[in-house]
């Protein structure tokens, strides 16, 4: 039975809402009861790797920023890169979704949209979750399983490895700060508005807000590191670098020395952040979200690790080394050692949206 998709979903009740989802979303491999029955039920492979999180509106995300299908699709990506930093194969998924009554059905459509696209890509099933009312904020929370048999941990790293960094960094951050001066994308990721910026910085505004609000970690890349035990430790970067080689460090018990010059800062954050006299280099060091793979690698295995990474056309930088002492961050210029502290990465510093966490 159709539904008319601008029915606000209080009016069409769980069950009615629980049978349409129920239509949408397809079995999959390993699957052996999915949706609709008290639990599901899967197969597993020799570890099963679970990892859980959630994202909350006005904490993480602002509605009005948000297309729902993007929000969908991110749901799914930050959990599907926690479990390929450890060295899993993403398999199932299941979504727990608080929504308010006076939400429509194409809302909950779209933000399914961007769910089970995103499922399809990364070859997950969605197996099962909640739909609960509320009349608080929005929370759409998602669990994944995964299979593992080689780990990769954050504890492992030694000192002589060599500490490297997946993607660019820096773009999701400068995609906040977009969206705060009023940048917008639809649902299919194209480019609205500018905000504040001129018709001339749309490539580079498009691309920052994508990177905010889409992510795409390069998960392919975990396990194939696993596999191959070419990494000592991983972690995905969500916090921003500073506080998660931190957190590497604090787990592997070795200090970390990086070189400022060799961090791979996205070409478009930096002349964004360039223009209005900002300093680049605080967006990647600082700023959270790029959802890329931080490793530790033996010297001699990086060769092997880059051109993995290029068989799926992810770039590689080298950013510095792991050495012997108590835990910590610095940075090695020309002038010198200096500790870096790291600073905490706030989506909202406060509820309007006007204080997001700025680029130092
Ligand atoms: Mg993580």
């Amino acid at each position: 039975m159709e539904i008319d998709a601008g029915k606000q979903i209080g009016e069409l009740g769980e069950r009615a809402l629980l049978r349409h989802l129920r239509a949408r979303i397809p079995s999959g491999e390993g699957v052996l009861v999915g949706v609709g029955d008290d639990a599901a039920a899967i197969a597993t492979g020799p570890l099963t790797l679970i990892t859980t999180d959630a994202l909350v509106e006005d904490t993480h995300f602002k509605l009005e920023w948000t297309p729902p299908r993007l929000l969908g699709r991110k749901a799914l990506s930050i959990n599907i890169s926690d479990l390929a930093a450890m060295g899993g194969v993403p398999r199932q998924a299941v979504v727990s979704l608080c929504l308010r009554p006076e939400l429509t059905l194409q809302f909950l459509d779209a933000l399914y949209d961007g769910l089970l696209e995103r499922a399809a890509e990364a070859g997950l099933s969605i197996v099962g979750g909640n739909l609960a009312s509320t009349s608080g904020p929005i929370v759409v929370d998602v669990t994944v399983l995964g299979l593992g048999d080689e780990l990769l941990r954050r504890k492992g790293a030694r000192p002589g490895d060599r500490i490297v960094v997946t993607g660019a960094l820096g773009a999701a951050a400068a995609g906040l700060r977009l969206l705060a001066e009023g940048a917008r994308l639809d649902a299919d990721g194209a480019l609205t508005g500018t905000g504040l910026w001129t018709e001339s910085s749309r490539i580079p505004v498009e691309h920052c807000l994508r990177a905010q609000l889409d992510p795409a970690p390069p998960w392919v890349l975990g396990r194939a590191l696993a596999e191959q035990k070419l990494a000592h430790a991983a972690m995905d970067l969500s916090d921003g670098l500073s506080g998660d080689l931190l957190s590497l460090c604090e787990d592997s018990e070795v200090a970390a020395l990086v070189d400022p010059s060799a961090l791979p800062i996205d070409a478009h954050a930096a002349s964004l952040t360039r223009a209005r006299g900002g300093d680049s280099l605080g967006l990647a060091l600082h700023g959270g979200e790029d959802y890329q793979l931080l490793l530790a690698v033996a010297p001699g295995a990086v060769p092997q690790v880059a051109e993995l990474a290029s068989m799926w056309e992810i770039a590689l930088a080298d950013v510095g080394e792991f050495v012997a002492g108590q835990a910590g961050v610095a940075l090695r210029g020309k002038d010198g050692v200096r500790p870096l502290r790291p600073r905490a990465y706030d989506h909202f510093l406060s509820k309007s949206g006007k204080g997001m966490t700025p680029a130092p």
